[in-house]
């Protein structure tokens, strides 16, 4: 995890350089990227959160997406970068890259720790990804199953079995 947030980081360093950026971390998954990226990033940076969910339930498939932007700050002639923690069909992160630019940023770039491979349905891109990981359920350093695991220091493949049998 280190070396790929450090990568990240470095990568935003040298785009921004001294451009102030607004980071908007997508709750909750993004929690634990979002606090070890900002410490390393050095341009003038401002750090917000949005809500969006797509998994219910014991369901580990995406349901219907559902966005609050009501905790964003004002982003209206601002740079953003969208963090998430994984890029799984791209759906929230198309969707809130187009919410953001409707509510007029400047520019809206994407970042994510994960990108499960061969997953995608939409033609939305991230900009940055650290790690490409297969088609598992993924959970660890942010990501959780059913709100657990959330503070695992590592990210892990949940076993399928589990998710057949619920937690707790
Ligand atoms: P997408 O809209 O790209 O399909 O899904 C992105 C969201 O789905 C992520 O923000 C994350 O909350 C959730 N997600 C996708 N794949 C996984 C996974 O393997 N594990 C966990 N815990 N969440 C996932
Ligand atoms: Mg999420």
């Amino acid at each position: 995890m280190e070396a790929g947030v450090r990568k990240l980081a470095t990568e935003l360093n040298r785009q921004y350089a001294d451009r102030p950026l607004t980071v908007l971390g997508v709750l909750t998954g993004s929690v634990v990227l979002l606090a070890d990226l900002i410490r390393q990033l050095e341009m003038p940076l401002r750090v917000g959160v949005l809500q969006a969910r797509s998994y219910r339930g014991v369901a580990t498939e995406p349901g219907e997406l559902v966005v609050n932007l009501e905790l964003m700050p004002a982003v209206a002639g601002c740079d953003v970068l969208l963090l998430d923690d994984i890029f799984d069909t791209g759906r929230t992160l198309d969707e809130l890259a187009r919410r953001l630019e409707a509510c007029g940023a400047t520019s809206v770039s994407s970042m994510v720790l994960l990108t499960k491979v061969g997953r995608c349905e939409v033609e939305y891109r991230p900009d940055y990804s650290a790690f490409e990981i297969p088609n598992e359920f993924v959970v660890g350093y942010g990501l959780d199953y059913q709100d657990h695991y959330r503070n695992l220091p590592f990210v892990a493949a949940l076993d399928p079995e589990e998710i057949a049998a619920g937690t707790q």
